[in-house]
């Protein structure tokens, strides 16, 4: 069943050729949001669905309240057997029974009489209004009533706050905590949501130490690992990353061969001797992207081995970054049901140095909001992953464009939610 390692005099071997000819981001995009659809539902607690993405609409089975009840602490009267009380035309009442939430009163109104009611408590029957306490004076058993209500008033009526059959929650919404305390009061134990994709992260790299070891000698620390189980689990994916893959064919053939829906192969996604992973996609399955116009990440691929779509991301932490954003955490987003598009919030500012592009390339500029305006960062090598840290966003610069002129409008996307 296992094929020979790949080697490098293989004509399909794409490393250290460089890259002949780069896919626009725009074809790659088009390509991925061709093959995503969300993933298969799933009937999950609500208590656990919190973030989740609804996959049908939500009816109500009942009414919410299924009873009349008081809006507040008072007395439940007939309207009509106020009218005409005033502070100085009092009219007295005996207060016969009391109503509790969930503990109703066993008498009914008749004129002369009121029962004495709480906020949530259903109202007696005869009732058709609350008074408010303060518009009474209790007189032993009796109350002395100095002002009128208009029947309904401080009643709160059957289905006033849900109605029975009608949707509560309408598919792909992405559930928030107050919705599943609206899917509890109408009886809902389960609601369907699609699946979230399982993500294997694969971070490869001979010169790696594991997360949360200080880097030493010629070694440097994984970031890369840490910071797309982050990205991924922001975008509703379950990332699974057991630690680094050694530089070895075979090693990174096993780990991209597990059973999950999206593959990250973090470093050597390029043309270079170590970069195995963009030959085994070739070979063991569809490698339809390899080399991007963009900056950073331009050695970035994608494509698919089996059912499972695969991630190069270059092994630089702000290549990785800005790859995993553009294309990654789109078919993250997208097969968990969620919108696909940056779940970033963008406002736009007068930038206050010029930014300037190539026109063929994207480019991802970090960037920081100061008074308002917009700065780039001057150090902003795809190898400084801490310019993303200080930065407080980004700018695209749209493969059309030389870039922009200082003092010119830009959208800026802000890394903060
Ligand atoms: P590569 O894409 O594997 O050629 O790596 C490009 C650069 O990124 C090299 O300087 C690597 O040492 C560095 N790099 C690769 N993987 C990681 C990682 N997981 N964390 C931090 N830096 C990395
Ligand atoms: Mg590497």
């Amino acid at each position: 069943m296992s094929q020979p390692v790949p080697e490098s005099n293989n004509p399909a071997d794409v490393r250290m050729r460089g890259f002949v000819q780069r896919s626009t981001v725009d074809e790659v995009l088009a390509w991925l949001d061709g093959v995503l659809a969300p993933l298969a539902r799933e009937l999950v607690p609500i208590v656990t669905a919190g973030g989740r993405v609804l996959a049908e609409d939500v009816m109500a089975g009942c009414d919410v309240p299924g009873f009349e009840r008081s809006m507040m602490d008072g007395y439940a009267v007939v309207a009509e057997h106020t009218l005409g009380a005033a502070p100085y035309q009092r009219i007295r009442f005996s207060v016969v029974d009391q109503s509790l939430p969930g503990r109703p009163a066993k008498r009914s109104i008749d004129r002369g009489s009121v029962i004495r009611i709480m906020t949530g408590a259903p109202l007696p029957a005869g009732a058709d209004a609350v008074l408010p306490a303060e518009l009474t004076e209790a007189d032993g058993d009796d109350i002395w009533v100095q002002g009128e209500v208009s029947p309904g008033k401080n009643v709160g009526q059957v289905g006033e706050d849900i109605g029975q059959g009608c949707v509560i929650l309408s598919a792909p919404r992405r559930l928030r905590p107050q919705d599943i305390g609206v899917l509890s009061s109408v009886g809902i134990a389960e609601v369907p949501a699609y699946r979230q994709p399982n993500v294997r992260i694969v971070v490869t790299g001979d010169e790696l130490l594991p997360a949360g070891t200080t880097p030493s000698g010629y070694q440097i620390t994984d970031a890369n690992g840490p910071m797309l189980q982050a990205l991924c689990a922001r975008d509703g994916g379950l990332p699974v990353n057991p630690g680094i893959v050694p530089d070895q064919p075979e090693a990174i053939r096993a780990a991209m061969n597990e059973d999950v829906d999206v593959v990250l192969v973090s470093g050597g996604s390029s043309v270079g001797q170590e970069d195995h992973a963009p030959l085994l996609l070739a070979r063991d399955g569809e490698l339809r992207f390899h080399g991007i116009a963009m900056r950073p990440s331009s050695p970035a691929g994608m494509g698919r081995l089996g059912s499972r779509l695969v991630f190069l991301l270059p092994g630089n932490p702000v290549s990785c970054l800005c790859a995993y954003d553009f294309f990654a955490g789109r078919a993250i987003r997208a097969l968990g049901g969620r919108d696909p598009d940056w779940p970033y919030r963008s406002v736009h500012r007068t930038l206050r140095r010029k930014l300037v592009s190539a026109v063929g390339r994207v480019d991802y500029a970090r960037v920081r909001l100061i008074d308002d305006q917009v700065e780039p960062l001057a150090i902003s090598g795809a190898s400084i992953l801490s310019s993303t840290s200080r930065a407080d966003g980004f700018v695209i610069i749209p493969a059309d464009s030389e870039g922009y002129a200082a003092g010119s409008l830009v959208e800026t996307w802000l890394y903060q939610p």
